[in-house]
């Protein structure tokens, strides 16, 4: 079985092809500025050799449709024909309360996300743009959607409810919804089978620290807590996220800048975070590389980082009754010993303890990196968001047919 996944952003489709026999990515590329100047797509092949493609793309379904020529072109395909492709899998931003795992993609299916557009009216709608590309440059292919929120619809009420008057919730859906949910899903999963142990009675807490970051509490098998909310820009100090500010502040900002919502929404999502905190980059390469070499802002920048995710992380001890996991993904998750370090360093009192050379040797590899015989577990997991959608996809494909 051939199964596409793709990841439709507003200037970019990412995209990877499966062959489901043994899970193994046979050809993936990406897209970019798409409806820009100057947008190209950079193919690579099964055997890692890439090529670039350069060229007006305009919209998503000519994209879509530039994808599947390179796909089954005779120099650079995988495919003979389309008819080799079985499905498509789509990474979809929200689902709200609609959609508490991945759907076989319906008309029906396609009128409730339309509905969602509301709650992610920058992500979403790519995504739609990517299901309707692929209806009409391939009719009846099979479509399944994955939701970033879905994993989270276990979260109880207490939890996602903002202490706002109730009717703004029914009104407007205001709630905590979570995102990075299919991360959180996997690599929680995957610590647990790397670990031996039985998912369904753990507590886990899983932190995603990749560009945009959250954490999460899984309590037996289910989402009990995250640290993004109504939009991904609650919680952890990110890239160019703020993370949780007092809104008071975010009011009087607005008042003494003379923003208006535009302007505010760029401000919190684009602008803040490491970059906006050091002036030197969202990516934290940079930012160590800055701090090492004397930059207090950066150093600055590293130390709130740390903090935040700590903070999180004592939290949902407190909230679960205890933590018998700790798994790190992500791009700085997964190849930054220096952040696990610093998370870790002050949660001994919880039973966290890191290995120092099992830590300082992992990156960007499945590993455990604590110390042997300490209570919490702290694992290492690259994430494959792309390989659960296709999973994902695939199963529900099987229990259609
Ligand atoms: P996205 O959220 O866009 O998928 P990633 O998960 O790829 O992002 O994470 C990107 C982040 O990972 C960047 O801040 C980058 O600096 C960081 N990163 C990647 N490799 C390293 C490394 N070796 N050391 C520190 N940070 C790293």
């Amino acid at each position: 079985m051939k199964i596409l996944v793709l990841n439709c952003g507003s200037s970019s489709i990412k995209y990877q092809l499966f062959d489901m026999t043994d899970q193994s990515v046979i050809a993936k590329g990406g897209i970019e500025k798409l409806g820009m100047k100057g947008s190209f797509l950079k193919h690579t092949k099964a055997n890692g050799e890439k090529v670039l493609f350069e060229g007006e793309i305009l919209d998503h379904k000519s994209g879509i449709e530039y994808v599947l020529g390179v796909l089954t072109s005779k120099k650079h395909g995988c495919l003979n024909s389309l008819d080799e492709l079985d499905a498509v899998g789509h990474r979809v931003v929200h689902g709200g309360e609609r959609f508490n795992s991945s759907v076989y993609i319906t008309d029906e299916v396609i009128h409730e996300m339309e509905k969602c557009i509301d709650l992610a009216p920058l992500h979403n709608p790519p995504n739609l743009k990517g299901i309707y590309a692929m209806q009409e440059l391939v009719p009846g292919i099979a479509q399944v959607g994955v939701f970033d929120t879905a994993f989270h619809q276990t979260m109880d009420p207490h939890v996602y409810m903002y202490g706002i008057p109730h009717t703004l919730y029914t009104k407007y859906g205001i709630r905590r919804y979570g995102f990075h949910g299919t991360s959180h899903r996997y690599v929680s999963k995957r610590a647990c089978e790397i670990l031996g142990v039985d998912y369904e009675k753990q507590k886990i807490v899983t932190c995603h620290l990749g560009n945009g970051a959250s954490l999460a509490a899984i309590k037996e098998g289910r989402s009990f807590d995250t640290s993004m909310g109504f939009t991904p820009v609650e919680g952890l100090v990110m890239g160019t996220r703020s993370g949780d500010i007092d809104l008071g502040a975010v009011l009087y900002i607005m008042e003494k800048e003379q923003i208006g919502i535009k302007s505010a929404t760029a401000l919190f999502n684009k602008h803040s975070g490491l970059l906006g905190i050091t002036g030197v980059s969202s990516d934290m390469r940079d930012v160590e590389a800055a701090a090492k070499i004397g930059n207090e802002k950066a150093a600055m920048a590293i130390k709130m980082y740390s903090y935040r995710v700590r903070k999180y992380i004592g939290a949902y001890a407190a909230a679960m009754e205890g933590i018998d996991v700790l798994v790190f993904t992500g791009g700085i998750g997964e190849n930054s010993f220096t952040t696990r370090r610093r998370v870790c360093r002050g949660l001994e009192f919880l039973g966290v303890e890191l290995d120092k050379e099992k830590n300082e040797s992992t990156v960007g590899i499945e590993k455990v990196i604590n110390k042997d015989g300490k209570p919490i577990k702290v694992v290492v997991v690259p994430t494959n968001e792309e390989l659960v959608i296709a999973i994902d996809t695939q199963k529900i494909i099987a229990e259609k047919n």
